[in-house]
């Protein structure tokens, strides 16, 4: 007997929608008795959410197996002094959870484990015959997030799939990352997910060559920018638009003018009668180089990723207290402009080309008007660190981009030697020379796909399962358990679908209908049996499709509901 009997299971629904929970998803879990909160951030998954989970585990296994990943398994403590190598004991920040250990040795609970897996590469890859070679795992990290949220969409500790591949040549670790994509692609199709491959940050993972795999939903933190002209599609965090054209107007000589207690871009505007894309944001900022001023137009946001992937430096941040800022760069708060500025100066495209700029006077209640870049204060690198919004013009084909939200289930890096030269990890090649090892690495949030399914399938009774993934395939709802002859036909019936390799909850417990109707929406499997007088009486079992309620209804024979039931099961496959 291997169908699961409710009333032996632990499977606490509720009916009351918890205050604590934002997105339908995070109620639904907590709702249909998937996951119960630790602390914040930290989750228990109970046996039906589990269940759910084991099988998107199950799916990653599958696809990471098929392009001949090789699992294995990696620890959780990880020295400091590793992290300290690669720099990223301070780069990851405050995200790392730290300890240290009774000698006074520090450790980090792995948020990633790129430092361990390149040591283990050090020590295990002589040359190039041992490449290329992909290892994986699927196991817990940790990440102390500023804000935990959205249940396990955003939690402090996780369930990842990481992956790590190792290789002599770029062309090798391109043919590996393209294998990834298909196979993460394939991934996210079986789990059921409506989503898109996007262009994204690299962050502190480092590399060039990255892609996001964004589950659509309106509940998503991220967004994405998508071109339907010419397909290019985004994280709106590195989306490249065109600049926008240059304000109208003419050059004219540079003049420093009062603009007493007057900062911020609208009271410039309302002050002096200019538009805002005629004014110059300055900002400062701060990193392993010391300082820098960042310029981007008044009618313009500053993407800050942008800035931090062309800077390359993870340390970089915006210097937004008063005292600091007029220390650093000698100007008040609120009136610094890139004019004499003692600094390197950063522009956004957009700066170049505005006839007449205002800019801040780097005096206390003075502004320059008429403000030319490259005439009166000099540029040293212009970059597209605008942010990217709806209706802008693609950077690829110039058609309007249109901005969605995604939810990030998993990301994969063209990751270079970064770490292989940090930790030492060479080979040799054909030509016995030694050489830094070429890495990518591929990450999937097993546990936040859970989240994100939800999200993408539910409406408002319940979860609906994607085959798949769906702890159970078939609920039995017997409406009077206490009747013998109910219980008998709905345990034979139970039996027959399990032998056909079906999953089965029979739902036996001392429940009115109602409710059981109730809860077999709310916990969302595929088809629910009903089992009650009219199976006895006119020997006829019913059964009601979840995802578009279709009833139909079978002779009470075992043979007959295993037929039927498969019936309705394939319909859920196209
Ligand atoms: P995010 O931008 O959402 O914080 P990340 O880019 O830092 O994620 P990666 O380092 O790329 O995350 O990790 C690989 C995958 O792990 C992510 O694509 C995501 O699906 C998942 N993941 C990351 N952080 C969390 C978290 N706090 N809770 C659950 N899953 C997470
Ligand atoms: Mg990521």
């Amino acid at each position: 007997m291997a169908y699961v009997r409710w009333t032996r299971y632990l499977l606490p629904t509720w009916k009351e929608e918890p205050a604590e929970a934002e997105i339908p998803s995070h109620r639904l879990m907590l709702r249909a008795g998937l996951i119960r909160r630790v602390a914040s951030g930290i989750y228990e998954f109970l046996p039906f959410g589990y269940r759910a989970l084991r099988k998107v585990e199950r799916i990653v296994r599958e696809e990471m197996d098929a392009i001949g990943a090789l699992e294995m398994k990696l620890p959780v403590l990880q020295p400091e002094e590793l992290w300290r190598r690669t720099g990223r004991w301070e780069d990851f920040g405050p995200e790392m959870f730290k300890l240290t250990d009774r000698k006074g040795q520090g450790f980090a609970l792995g948020p990633t484990h790129e430092e361990i897996i390149t040591e283990l590469a050090a020590r295990e890859i002589r040359s190039w015959r041992d490449m290329p070679l992909t290892l994986y795992q699927i196991g817990e990290k940790y990440r102390d997030e500023i804000r935990p949220r959205f249940g396990v969409m955003r939690a402090r500790e996780f369930l990842m799939k990481d992956a790590y591949s190792f290789h002599g040549s770029w062309d090798s670790l391109e043919e590996t990352y393209r294998d990834m994509y298909t196979a993460y692609s394939r991934t996210f199709t079986r789990c059921g997910l409506v989503f898109v491959a996007v262009e994204a940050p690299t962050g502190v993972m480092g590399g060039d060559v990255s892609h996001e795999f964004m589950a659509v939903a309106d509940t998503g933190e991220d967004e994405i920018a998508l071109c339907s002209a010419c397909g290019y599609a985004a994280n709106r965090q590195v989306a490249h638009t065109e600049p926008p054209d240059p304000p109208p107007g003419e050059e004219r000589p540079l003049e420093l003018v009062a603009t007493p207690g007057v900062r911020t871009v609208e009271e410039l505007v309302e002050f002096l009668g200019v538009s805002p894309a005629q004014i110059v944001k300055t900002f400062l900022y701060v990193g392993r180089d010391g300082a820098l001023a960042v310029l981007v137009r008044g009618d313009q946001e500053l993407e800050e990723t942008k800035l931090l992937q062309a800077a390359g430096d993870p340390t970089l941040r915006r210097v937004d207290d008063p005292g600091e800022a007029e220390r650093i760069s000698g100007a008040p708060f609120g009136f610094l402009g890139p004019i004499g500025l003692g600094i390197p100066v950063w522009a956004d495209e957009s700066v170049r080309d505005i006839p007449a700029a205002v800019v801040g006077g780097n005096r206390e209640g003075y502004h320059y008007v008429g403000a030319r870049a490259g005439r009166d204060f000099r540029v040293d690198r212009y970059l597209d660190i605008h942010r990217a919004r709806e209706g802008d013009p693609c950077g690829r084909c110039g058609s309007p981009l249109r901005i969605r939200r995604g939810i990030e289930v998993g990301q994969i890096f063209q990751l270079g030697t970064k770490y292989s030269e940090a930790l030492g990890a060479t080979f040799l090649d054909r030509d016995g020379e030694e050489r830094p090892i070429i890495m990518g690495c591929y990450g999937i949030g097993v546990s936040r796909i859970l989240g994100a399914v939800i999200e993408q399938h539910h409406d408002e009774a319940g979860i609906i399962w994607p085959l798949e993934i769906a702890p159970f395939q078939v609920v039995i709802a017997v409406l009077r358990p206490d009747v013998p002859e109910q219980m008998e036909l709905a345990e034979r019936l139970a039996s027959a679908l399990d032998r056909a390799g079906l999953e089965v909850l029979l739902d036996d417990r001392d429940r009115s209908p109602g409710e059981k109707f109730h809860d077999a929406k709310l916990i969302g499997i595929p088809v629910l049996l009903v089992v009650g007088p009219r199976a006895l009486q006119r020997g006829e079992v019913e059964a009601e499709r979840r995802r578009d309620g279709a009833k139909a209804s079978f002779p009470a024979a075992e043979d007959a509901v295993v037929r039927g039931v498969r019936e309705l099961l394939r319909a859920e496959l196209i």
